[in-house]
């Protein structure tokens, strides 16, 4: 079981999470927590270490963080003395440890992605501790454990992968015991650490990922995400008030919508259950009545085809054009190497039939770095005048259309672009995997709010259809 930062933002929310999982282990069940940071605390640690390596170390941080933990221990357990004080001195310990992180940083002014993991992941080790006093706290033994100790990754920090053997291993020995005594390991969601014990990160929201990482080393029976929603919708209901939760899902409309911007996932936290083929389900912290959404290999296919819509923005479009680029073999191959090196991901790829401009999306963080490699990998080509340019345009955004039964059938695209076309929002490129579970499009950033809507009511999202009741 995952808790999300709403949902264990509060005194009130630990204890609702404390209770979730205390039912399911009432129940009979082996659980496993797995703990976001409170809600804004990661931003909070974030903004912290970017002002002390500007210089602007601000000492109130670490006071704001701990006077907001204690509240928290003290309204859950402050009658429980020994509860307190163990959350509170495991506090003190890693919030000392931030703040001679930050410190630190103040004095060298260089902030690098393994320092930047090192203070992120924090917020998770401050939650846990007051998770496990809570569950404790409502008669059941529980341990908070760092993941730290259990997720091995690679030195990938701002974005760690694991290794899933000795993940596996490390994390069968140390929490099995545990919940085979009968208690309930709260583990820190996020984090990670280098085969020599570096933090990493697994990158923004990737809590959910740790979730998915932890049930498959422990051949979980399910992973439960708890979260602020219902479940997953046909379109982010902040973008589309009239989004309706979806019951079933497949794995692969989930890993679909994940990677193209239904923030309720992380964009990787599929891909550990599907090998195994654990069952996931999202469900609301605050509605836990609610039957959320279960994702499993069949995924209750829709009718309609289109099941829901997504945007990404914080993307850039990268153009690469040229009318000497017809029948030059080779650019595309040299491109991707070049966006590979430079350590991007690749979101969306699209070429215009006429073979003078080849286009793909990647993170706005990473645009400038392409376009600096590209113009390296490509410097011959521009010379010879097969290119005139290289670019990069930030005001894009990506909006994708996702549902397995798109699949063979005719006319779906077609309804995408009309349902566009009728609402004025102008298209600037498209996308449609091989797997035809996706038509993905890039429009002017402006539009994309317009374009999910357009789309959603095109295929009548908001009605019931067999997929979502
Ligand atoms: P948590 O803190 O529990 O991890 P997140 O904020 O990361 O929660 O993710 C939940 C949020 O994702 C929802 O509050 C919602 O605003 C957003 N969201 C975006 N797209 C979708 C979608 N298709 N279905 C459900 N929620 C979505
Ligand atoms: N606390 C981390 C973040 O805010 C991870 C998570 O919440 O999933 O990105
Ligand atoms: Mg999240």
């Amino acid at each position: 079981m995952k808790f999300g930062g709403t949902s264990v933002g509060s005194a009130e929310r630990i204890a609702g999470a404390a209770a979730l999982a205390a039912k399911s282990v009432r129940e009979g069940h082996g659980v496993v927590v797995v703990t976001s940071a409170m809600s804004g605390v990661t931003n909070q640690l974030i903004a912290a270490a970017e002002a002390a390596s500007r210089g602007e170390w601000r000492s109130e941080a670490r006071a704001e963080l701990f006077a907001r933990h204690r509240a928290v221990a003290e309204t859950l357990f402050g009658d429980r003395r020994s509860l307190l004080d163990s959350a509170l001195a495991r506090i003190d310990e890693r919030l000392e440890r931030f703040e001679k992180l930050c410190f630190g940083l103040s004095m060298v002014h260089e902030l690098t992605p393994r320092l930047l993991d090192a203070i992120s992941g924090t917020g998770e080790m401050l939650a846990a501790p007051i998770l496990a006093g809570a569950i404790s706290a409502q008669g059941f033994r529980s341990e908070a454990v760092e993941a730290t100790e259990l997720i091995v990754t690679n030195e990938d920090f701002g974005d760690a992968e694991p290794f899933v053997d000795a993940t596996r291993e490390k994390s069968r020995a140390r929490l099995l015991p545990i919940v085979e005594s009968g208690a309930v390991p709260v583990v820190t969601g996020f984090v990670g650490a280098t085969v020599e014990g570096v933090a990493t990160t697994l990158g923004r929201g990737g809590s959910d990922y740790s979730a998915a990482i932890l049930g498959a080393a422990l051949d979980a029976g399910e992973i439960w995400i708890w979260t602020d929603v219902d479940g997953v919708m046909t379109a982010n209901p902040q973008e589309v008030p009239e989004a309706r939760t979806l019951r079933e899902i497949s794995y692969s409309e989930a890993a679909e919508l994940a990677y193209y911007g239904a923030k309720v996932l992380h964009h990787k936290t599929i891909l550990p259950a599907v090998r195994q083929q654990i069952p996931v389900r999202i469900l609301n912290s605050f509605e836990p009545s609610q039957q959320g959404t279960r994702i499993t290999a069949e995924g209750r296919p829709s009718e309609r085809g289109v099941k829901a819509v997504t945007s990404i923005r914080n993307v850039s479009l990268i153009t690469i054009s040229g009318r000497g680029m017809q029948g030059v073999t080779g650019l595309a191959a040299k491109a991707f190497t070049a966006a590979a090196a430079a350590r991007a991901n690749v979101l969306m790829i699209s070429q215009a039939s006429s073979e003078n401009n080849l286009c793909f999306v990647v993170n706005a963080s990473d645009a400038q770095r392409v376009v600096r490699a590209l113009r390296g990998a490509l410097e011959l080509d521009l010379m010879l005048n097969h290119i005139d340019e290289i670019a990069a345009d930030d005001s894009i955004a990506v909006v994708a259309a996702v549902g397995d039964r798109m699949k063979g059938a005719p006319g779906i695209a077609g309804r995408v672009f009309g349902a566009l076309g009728a609402n004025g929002v102008n298209v600037i490129a498209i996308s449609q995997g091989s797997s035809e579970l996706n038509i993905s499009l890039i429009v002017a950033e402006e539009q994309s709010a317009d374009a999910v809507r357009a789309i959603h009511r095109a295929f009548e999202l908001d009605r019931p259809s067999r997929s979502t009741d």
